[in-house]
């Protein structure tokens, strides 16, 4: 694996495997900042190749096509985590790829992930490897209801879950347990969803966001409120875990820790995403530097700064079914940041673009939102 002394330079060139809003917006820092960009996407005119200086249209898993972006970049990063890991380990001795793929290995599969993190100390869902009907029962006996069955890898917001209330559920599961290997994990009884950003260098310097409160609908991340509405001590308890995870995973880039603040006061983690994060696009109107300039930064090994949270903010996720009613806001809401991925295609449930608000009074600007009833559906 190639190692860095020196840090990445204006003008060099950063590779991004995945072309999607993630893509997008830490594209659009780095050429703010100077860089060129090179988005590897199967999809020609991708959210991300539209502001990138080129973009190779082919397969995430193409052998051939990462090794010729490696070729041409200086850096190489990611944007989502299904990376082909054998494709980024080959390339990882021609180019420089600061978060390596032990990251990505353990954040990949949801058992491996759940186990580093109870190795580290951490406190998650109790959780159980399923592969078959019969573990399926075994680990429900042990476990109790209710619980939740997920993919251990592939699945995203809610896709491939089935929560389960009683033995009446099981049949559901028939699906997943066809396919995939799975983990039945407890529902944890939470208060309130809430992530923390974290991104550290080469060098090891490392640096975290403000904490964020999580509204979800049908699973997919609907409303952020920063900061989250809980208790300061809280606060720091959630960032301190968060840099908990990022020594010991060793992190490089940026990371999402998604956690429940759970009925006991405890604090679980859910989730790691080794890249940026929904929950911190918030980041680029509200701190000094948004989560995307961090991570750049960091696999470029820029020194990193401390974060302040310049003002409070809500984000509101766009998806397919409230691009219509969120344009024809336009007009009405000089105080909105409206940004849109340029995505082709509009779907239900597709993430299209977010708003912004900045706010000094969360409960006026959650009606003002509620009030368009935009996001009713
Ligand atoms: P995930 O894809 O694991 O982030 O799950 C999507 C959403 O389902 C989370 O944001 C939670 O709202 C809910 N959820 C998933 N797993 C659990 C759990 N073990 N306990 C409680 N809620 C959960």
């Amino acid at each position: 694996m190639l190692t860095l002394t020196k840090i990445i330079q204006q003008g060099q060139t950063i590779g991004i495997i995945g072309g999607g809003q993630l893509g997008q917006m830490m594209a659009l820092d780095a050429k703010q900042t100077g860089m060129k960009v090179i988005i590897l996407d199967p999809t020609p005119h991708c959210p991300a190749g539209q502001v990138a200086d080129d973009q190779i249209v082919a397969e995430y898993a193409d052998v051939k096509a990462i090794e010729e972006l490696a070729r041409r970049s200086d850096v190489l990063t990611y944007e989502f985590e299904n990376v082909d890991l054998n494709a980024l380990r080959d390339v990882a001795d021609k180019v420089y790829v600061p978060q390596g793929t032990h990251l990505l290995y353990t954040t990949k599969n949801r058992i491996r992930e759940k186990t580093f993190l109870r190795n580290a100390g951490l406190k998650t869902a109790p959780f159980l490897p399923v592969k078959n009907r019969q573990d399926l029962e075994k680990a429900v006996a042990e476990i109790g209801y209710p619980c939740v069955l997920k993919t251990c890898e592939g699945g995203y917001d809610g896709h491939g879950q089935e929560i389960l209330h009683s033995d009446a559920d099981l049949a559901k599961c028939a699906g997943i347990l066809s396919t995939k290997d799975a983990i039945l994990e407890g529902w944890v009884p939470f208060k309130l969803e809430c992530s923390v950003m974290v991104g550290r260098n080469e060098n090891g310097a490392i640096t975290v966001f403000p904490v964020s409160e999580n509204i979800h609908h049908d699973e997919i991340l609907h409303i952020s409120i920063v900061p989250a509405r809980i208790a300061p001590e809280l606060q720091e308890r959630a960032k301190q875990m968060a840099i908990k995870i990022a020594y010991a995973i060793d992190l490089r880039g940026i990371l999402g820790v998604e956690m429940f603040v759970g009925n006991d006061g405890e604090i679980y983690i859910n989730e790691l995403a080794p890249r940026p994060h929904n929950s911190g696009h918030y980041s680029i109107e509200a701190c000094n530097f948004s989560q995307f300039a961090i991570h750049n930064r960091a696999v470029c090994n820029w020194p990193l700064p401390k974060i302040e949270l310049l003002h409070p903010v809500i984000m509101v996720n766009v998806l397919g079914q409230h691009v219509q009613g969120v344009r024809k806001q336009i007009p009405k809401k000089p105080n909105w940041h409206f940004h849109d991925y340029g995505k082709a295609e509009i779907r239900h449930n597709r993430k299209m673009g977010h708003v912004t608000i900045l706010t000094d009074d969360f409960t006026a600007t959650l009606k003002e939102i509620a009030d368009t009833h935009i996001w009713d559906e």
